[in-house]
């Protein structure tokens, strides 16, 4: 290889990505880790991926409680983002970064304000690299038609939408 991991990662930033916070219950207290590394995965049944860094304090809970829930965030939700990856800040990621939410339907728990949030049974991990690839299928789902614009990452940083314009896909989405 003639580069580095930190060459990967500047390359991989241009790839623009939402920012979700990835949930899970650990003896029944709720646990989270900012992630971007989401992909849906299968329609019929509904599976997404997300891909944990397996010296993550939350992936070995993942392992265990077989569930997780994805919170996709809002740019008002910014300092959970940091929160969530860690930042220094009061309350900490030990009190679930002082955050609002309540259980699921399924009972994971999904933070207040999130602009979309998927409920998740684990049902297949893929260890490759350093990363656990966790499959889950999606047992509930929601999200709110008018919600704030999403946060979003881009070159290892935060990006906001000051214009947007929606464009209809001629290329065929599906099937
Ligand atoms: C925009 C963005 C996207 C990201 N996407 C991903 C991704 O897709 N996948 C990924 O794996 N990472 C991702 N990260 C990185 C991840 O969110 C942070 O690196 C991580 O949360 C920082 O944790 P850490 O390095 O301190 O290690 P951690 O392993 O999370 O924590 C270090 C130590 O702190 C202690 N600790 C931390 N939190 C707790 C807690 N709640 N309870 C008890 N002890 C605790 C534990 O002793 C732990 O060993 C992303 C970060 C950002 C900002």
């Amino acid at each position: 290889m003639s580069f580095d991991s930190d060459t990967f990662r500047k390359v991989m930033g241009h790839f623009v990505t939402g920012v979700t916070v990835v949930t899970t219950l650990e003896n029944g207290e709720p646990q989270g880790i900012t992630v971007n590394a989401l992909s849906s995965v299968s329609l019929e049944p509904p599976l997404v991926m997300v891909a944990l860094d397996r010296r993550r304090h939350i992936t070995p809970k993942v392992h265990a409680s077989g569930q997780f829930a994805v919170n996709v965030l809002g740019e008002h939700q910014q300092l959970l983002a940091d929160c969530f990856a860690g930042a220094p800040v009061q309350p900490g990621r030990e009190r679930f970064c002082g955050a609002a939410w309540a259980p699921g339907s399924t009972g994971i728990p999904l933070l207040d304000g999130a602009i979309a949030t998927l409920e998740c049974a684990v049902v297949g991990v893929y260890p490759i690299g350093d990363h656990d690839l966790f499959i889950g299928r999606v047992d509930a789902l929601h999200n709110d038609e008018h919600h704030p614009q999403p946060l979003l990452y881009y070159r290892r940083r935060y990006l906001r939408v000051e214009r947007s314009e929606s464009i209809a896909i001629e290329g065929r989405q599906e099937g």
